[in-house]
């Protein structure tokens, strides 16, 4: 075992916090408090179309709510900083040029419609996609000169013969034929990185001693294994985690599970059995005991409790997981949580306006607003309501599905900005508005009348109303022969 341990996790804030993100958390920072070692935030936001402050903000924020913290990071600083790859782009320039000068990376003048052209006809020809490596077999003095004037992105130049090993702590020797394996661009033509790159340098700069991550990444490590090598590095020691599985086994993905934190959060899960949860995904503490916190996780961690059959994210598992957490509290605990919860004074301020004018009496409060106040809905009473008239259920339920994932990328979560998509989508699928806001008010709210529908979608939260949108829409297929 090195002598610090160093570990991280590296999220690309392109998206809402996954709680995939919070199980790769939580076994880096019970491994690192284990043995007494760091454990750090990185940004890596070097894919600049897709990331988002905003969305890096909510990553932090939710890990945050579940309870973990680190110790060096984007918010909290630390010896090894920026934690931000966006701001750490001249190591990785100067990396790339590092390689070539080793011969271990070359410059790469293809166009990106040469490289398009080659992807057709190797679709054509049912050949694998890769790279033709034309580039790499340039002329070194030719290639120098080139590269001053000419635009290029830098590659890999992978052996093209043999295999790269290495050993994964829970699943020991793992081996890659290094003639599958593409020359991955490691810098982009406008000189950023691509993830390959600025992860294996950073890891080497932070002093990262063992990389935790998901196991969709090991097909990466073998590209990884031979940047170290080529940099004349050592290397961390290698730990892939299951992929957590839908219950039909899939991978877990939005359409089947909610995997955003926040839709956690607003359902009203406690964090810490959210986080005792995910720490019995593919980990046993021993005598069949599945309550557990976080401390103890760390008294009992060891890798050879953690085993690879697909552990399943069970939300019933779950949910009674959490009651037996709610149970456990005191009453004045218990009013805590509600209090920092939804029944906190900020979330009733953004409530109240919107019903404030339309009751009469202060006890028609709480039944007008319980929609705001619940976490999934039940459809079945309106079922009808949720189908325009002259359209059909399939139909309907078509639009409200594709409506969630036209909502994915709202951020912020506000009216002003929901408003536009939605009837930008009415219009791209040929609906009144009409039509489509009473679909969305009648699968959000399970009423036909409720405040007005943007105030109210803003404030119900997003991962409320998209998960209520995708069960209404799976509800009326069901219901639908
Ligand atoms: N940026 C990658 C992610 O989004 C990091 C993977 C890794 O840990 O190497 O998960």
């Amino acid at each position: 075992m090195p002598s610090e341990i160093r570990v991280r996790i590296a999220p690309s804030p392109t998206g809402d916090p996954h709680v995939g993100t919070a199980y790769i958390a939580l076994f880096n920072y019970v491994f690192a408090k284990k043995h007494g070692g760091k454990f750090l935030l990185r940004i890596e936001d070097t894919d600049q179309t897709r990331s988002t402050l905003d969305s890096e903000a909510a990553i932090l924020r939710a890990l945050h709510w579940i309870g973990l913290t680190w110790d060096e990071g984007p918010d909290v600083g630390g010896p090894y900083g920026p934690y931000r790859q966006s701001e750490r782009t001249d190591h990785y320039r100067s990396a790339a040029v590092d390689l070539i000068a080793r011969g271990a990376a070359y410059p790469c003048f293809c166009t990106p419609e040469r490289l398009e052209s080659l992807k057709a006809a190797q679709r054509a020809a049912k050949q694998p996609p890769g790279y033709d490596r034309r580039c790499r077999s340039l002329d070194s003095a030719e290639a120098q000169a080139r590269r001053a004037s000419e635009p290029h992105t830098v590659r890999l130049a992978m052996p093209r013969e043999g295999v790269t090993r290495f050993v994964d702590e829970l699943r020991g020797d793992v081996e890659f034929s290094n003639a599958t394996i593409d020359d991955q661009v490691l810098l982009k033509s406008d000189g950023f990185p691509t993830y390959h790159l600025a992860n294996v340098v950073d890891d080497h700069l932070m002093k990262i001693s063992h990389v935790i991550r998901a196991e969709e990444w090991i097909s990466s490590t073998p590209k990884h294994v031979q940047l170290y090598r080529a940099f004349g590095w050592e290397a961390p020691l290698w730990v892939h985690m299951p992929l957590l599985r839908n219950a039909d086994k899939s991978k877990i993905s939005k359409r089947k599970n909610p995997v955003s934190l926040d839709y956690y959060r607003d359902s009203g899960f406690l964090p810490e059995a959210l986080l005792n949860f995910l720490g019995n995904l593919g980990f046993s503490i021993g005598d069949n005991r599945e309550k557990f916190t976080v401390a103890e996780m760390v008294a009992g961690f060891d890798w050879k409790k953690v085993s690879l059959g697909g552990p399943v994210f069970d939300l019933a598992k779950l949910t009674d997981l959490n009651g037996q957490y709610i149970r456990e509290l005191s009453v004045e605990e218990l009013l805590n949580r509600l209090h920092s919860w939804r029944l906190s004074d900020e979330y009733l301020r953004r409530v109240l306006p919107l019903e404030h004018q339309r009751i009469e009496r202060l006890d028609q409060l709480i039944p007008a607003t319980s929609f705001f106040f619940s976490g999934d809905l039940d459809h079945r009473p309106v079922l009808g309501e949720l189908v325009p008239q002259g359209r059909d259920g399939a139909s309907t339920a078509k639009v409200l599905a594709d409506l969630v994932e036209a909502l994915d990328n709202v951020r912020p979560w506000d009216k002003q900005a929901i408003e536009p998509v939605c009837r930008n989508f009415a219009d791209s699928i040929g609906w009144k508005t009409k039509e489509l806001f009473m679909a969305i008010r009648v699968a959000v709210t399970a009423r036909t009348a409720a405040p007005p529908l943007f105030d109210t979608l803003e404030v119900v939260g997003k991962e409320l109303c998209r998960r209520r949108l995708r069960s209404a829409a799976e509800m009326l297929r069901t219901a639908t022969p």
